[in-house]
């Protein structure tokens, strides 16, 4: 029997980030469930458990702004696992209530902009050695098209620029790892029903989670550095 991919999926207590947990479970990964919060972490383990893909799920509390939690996150996932295969940069906020770049609440951007991308990057930072470790290395950046510059308007400032800049992580990131044969990719859901999306959004949360989960899976000559809902690149 081969050995199962190690995936690991933040802010996964609830919304996409569950699904995609979920997703991974049906094709036999390890999957690594995080969040920041333990009780409702394990909460999310039972359900999954409950569920028809029990499968092989593990969790880590994790909250991702806060250096200390992510590096202890990934001293455990070196002491049980040795190596990460698949990285879901899922975990986000949102606090925008609908304001203006020329009034902005600059402390809401601060804290948007320390999860959404410093969020991210910190978890890239210190999990790369364990992506390294791997001979299939997956990094899926959960992104928006609200974070596409194309037609980018107002509304919610701190949230599409922490998007657009992750954007740009993603594009960087893919150009430094590409000797490491390691795939980088934006993925934007879509708008979705959860928390975040409200219960007017156009898709369910597994139609959200399909395509983050396809680029998590990609197969070794995927693509790298690019931005994609449903499989298909989008404008950024
Ligand atoms: P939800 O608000 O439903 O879930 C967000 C998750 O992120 C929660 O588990 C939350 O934990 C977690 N989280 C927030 N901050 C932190 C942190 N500091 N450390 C760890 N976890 C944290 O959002 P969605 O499921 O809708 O969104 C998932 C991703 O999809 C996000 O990146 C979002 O930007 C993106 N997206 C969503 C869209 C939509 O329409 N829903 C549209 C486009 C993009 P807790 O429960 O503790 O708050």
């Amino acid at each position: 029997m081969t050995d199962p991919k190690i995936a690991l999926v933040t802010g996964a207590n609830r919304g996409i980030g569950l699904e995609v947990c979920r997703q991974l479970l049906a094709q036999q990964y390890r999957v690594i469930l995080t969040s920041r919060d333990v009780e409702k972490g394990q909460e999310a383990l039972d359900k999954l458990k409950a569920g028809a893909t029990a499968g092989d799920l593990h969790f880590i509390p994790l909250d991702i702004s806060n250096p200390d939690s992510v590096r202890q996150a990934a001293e455990t996932v070196a002491t049980r696992f040795g190596r990460l295969d698949t990285l879901v940069n899922n975990a986000a906020i949102n606090y925008d209530t609908w304001q203006k770049a020329t009034e902005p609440d600059l402390e809401e951007c601060r804290q948007t902009l320390d999860v959404n991308l410093f969020g991210a990057w910190r978890m890239v930072q210190e999990f790369l050695p364990l992506l390294r470790k791997s001979d299939s290395g997956r990094i899926v950046n959960v992104s928006s098209g609200s974070g596409a510059l194309q037609g980018m308007s107002g509304g919610t400032p701190a949230y599409s620029i922490s998007k657009a800049a992750l954007n740009v992580l993603t594009i960087k990131l893919a150009a430094e790892t590409k000797d490491d044969d390691i795939l980088v990719n934006s993925v934007c859901p879509g708008w979705v029903r959860t928390e975040m999306g409200g219960s007017n959004a156009t898709r369910s949360i597994p139609e959200g989670a399909r395509g983050i989960v396809w680029a998590a899976t990609l197969p070794d000559d995927g693509p790298s550095g690019g931005f994609f809902r449903d499989g298909k690149r989008i404008d950024w």
